[in-house]
C-alpha cells in the first residue's frame, strides 16, 4: 500500500461516514441483546465445558440452546456441531415439518442451489436419495414481483389445504436481487397466517443475522435456520448449525436430527466455548463485514461497476455483487482476494466445474475454518453478467486492504483517482 492507496481509503470513510455509523449503532444494539441473553440464561465457567457419549442432561448444549433462543427472539432452539452446515440444518427443518402428500411453498423465488436437490425440483423420477420429492411432498416456488418485493396476493392464491410449509429466503445466492427484510417478511407473514394460521413459516437465515434489529422469530416465523460458520458463529465457531423457533416446530424438527422419541434430549461434543464466543463476538464480526461491504461498493461504483446493495442501501444480508463485466475480471477480483487472506495468500483459485453447478465457478477462501463465509471470501459463475459475490471479514482493515488489492489488481485503481477521487 502506498500513500495514494491510504489516501484513498481515508477519502471513502470520510464520504459514507454516515453509513459506517449506522453500522456501528446496529453493532451496540446487538451486543446488548447478546450479552443479555447470555445473563438471562446465566451462563457460567462450567456451561462451556461439554460431555461425551449421549451427552444427557448435557448442560453446555442445554445452555447453548437456549441463549440461542433468548437472541433470536424464539421459544426453543436446536444448536448442535453436529450439523454439517446450513443446507443440512434446513434438511431437517423440512423433514421435520412436512409428510407426504404435503405442500412446500417457496414465497422468495427458487430456492438456494444445494436446497433444489433436498427439494428435488428439477427431479423427474426417484432420486434414490430420499429427496423430499421422493417422499411425495409437492412444492410450489412463487416469484418476487417486477420490483423485487413479496408477491402475498401470489403466495395466498398458492396455498391449499396440502399446504404446510412456507419459506422465505432472506439472501438471494447466486441470484441478482436484494436480500429481504425481516420487516417485510413479517408483514407477509401476518397476511398469510392471518387466512391460514396451521402454515408453519420457515425462513432461511442464512447470512441475515445481526444485519438487523429484529430476527425473522420477531415478526412471527415458526422456524428459523442457518449456518455456524455464517453470521451466528462469529468466525470462531469451529462447524455446526443452527434451527430456533416455536416449541412444536422444533420438537417436530428434533425428531429428525436424531432420532423419533429421542429428539433434542441426547447429542454431546467436548467443548461448547467456541460457540458460546463465537455468539458474544457475532455482532461485532458481522458489524466488520457489513462496513466492509459499503466500503468495497463504495470504491467499486466510484470506478463505473454496478454494486448491489449500493453504499447508501439498505444492508439485509453480509453479500456483496459486484458486476464486473468479464470473466477475466471475475477471475482477477478472486485472485485478488485470495492474494488478500490470512492462510493461503500465495494460492491462485482458478474456475473449474464444481458438481452441481451449471458453469465454471471460481472460489476465493483464504479462511481458517474451511469455506467459512463469514470470513472474508468471494466467488462467482463463469457466465454473463459476470458478477463476483464477495461476503464477510473479520475485520473491517482487512477488507480495506483486500478491497485497494482488488482495485489495483483489475487496473481501476488510477482510473479511480482521475475520475471520481
Ligand atoms: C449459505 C446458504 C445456505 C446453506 O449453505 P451451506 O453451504 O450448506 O451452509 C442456504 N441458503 C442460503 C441463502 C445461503 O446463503
Amino acid at each position: 500500500m502506498n500513500e495514494m492507496q491510504w489516501n484513498t481509503i481515508k477519502h471513502i470513510e470520510r464520504q459514507w461516514s454516515a453509513e459506517f455509523a449506522k453500522v456501528d449503532h446496529l453493532i451496540d444494539r446487538n451486543q446488548e441483546k447478546v450479552l443479555s441473553a447470555f445473563a438471562s440464561a446465566k451462563v457460567t465457567d462450567s456451561d462451556l465445558s461439554g460431555s461425551t457419549g449421549y451427552g444427557l442432561g448435557d448442560r453446555g448444549r442445554e445452555q447453548l440452546e437456549k441463549v440461542y433462543a433468548l437472541v433470536f427472539g424464539a421459544e426453543e432452539a436446536i444448536v448442535r456441531p453436529s450439523i454439517a452446515s446450513g443446507t443440512h440444518a434446513l434438511a431437517i427443518a423440512y423433514f421435520g415439518l412436512l409428510r407426504p402428500g404435503d405442500t412446500l411453498i417457496y414465497a422468495t423465488g427458487e430456492p438456494y442451489d444445494t436446497l433444489q436437490t433436498v427439494i428435488g425440483v428439477d427431479q423427474e423420477e426417484k432420486s434414490g436419495q430420499g429427496t423430499l420429492r421422493d417422499f411425495g411432498v409437492h412444492f410450489h416456488s412463487v416469484a418476487l414481483k417486477q420490483d423485487e418485493t413479496i408477491d402475498v396476493p401470489s403466495i395466498l392464491a398458492t396455498i391449499d389445504a396440502s399446504t404446510k410449509v412456507v419459506a422465505f429466503q432472506r439472501s438471494p445466492g447466486y441470484a441478482w436481487r436484494r436480500a429481504l427484510s425481516v420487516s417485510e417478511i413479517g408483514i407477509a407473514i401476518a397476511k398469510i397466517k392471518h387466512t391460514y394460521p396451521d402454515v408453519y413459516v420457515v425462513v432461511d437465515n442464512c447470512y441475515g443475522e445481526f444485519t438487523d434489529v429484529v430476527e425473522p422469530c420477531d415478526v412471527g416465523a415458526d422456524l428459523v435456520v442457518g449456518s455456524l460458520i455464517k453470521n451466528p458463529g462469529g468466525g470462531i465457531a469451529p462447524t455446526g448449525g443452527y434451527l430456533v423457533g416455536t416449541k412444536n416446530a422444533i420438537e417436530l424438527a428434533s425428531y429428525r436430527l436424531t432420532a423419533p422419541g429421542i429428539g433434542s434430549e441426547m447429542g454431546s461434543y467436548e467443548q461448547y466455548r467456541l460457540f458460546f464466543q463465537g455468539l458474544f463476538l457475532a455482532p461485532h464480526v458481522v458489524g466488520q463485514a457489513l462496513k466492509g461491504n459499503i466500503f468495497a461498493a463504495a470504491a467499486f461504483t466510484s470506478v463505473g461497476m454496478d454494486c448491489a446493495p449500493q453504499p447508501s442501501d439498505a444492508h439485509d444480508d453480509i453479500v456483496l455483487r459486484i458486476r464486473l463485466g468479464s470473466a477475466i475480471q471475475v477471475v482477477q477480483f478472486c485472485q485478488a482476494i485470495q492474494q488478500s487472506s490470512p492462510i493461503d495468500a500465495h494460492v491462485l483459485p482458478e474456475p473449474w466445474l464444481m458438481p452441481g453447478y451449471q458453469d465454471e465457478v471460481i472460489m476465493a477462501a483464504g479462511t481458517f475454518i474451511q469455506g467459512a463465509s463469514i470470513e472474508l471470501s468471494a466467488d462467482g459463475p463463469m457466465r454473463p453478467p459476470y458478477v463476483a459475490y464477495m461476503q464477510g471479514g473479520l475485520t473491517f482493515s482487512h477488507v480495506k486492504l483486500a478491497v485497494m488489492h482488488a482495485l489495483e489488481k483489475l487496473g481501476l485503481l488510477e482510473q479511480g483517482l482521475t475520475l471520481k477521487w
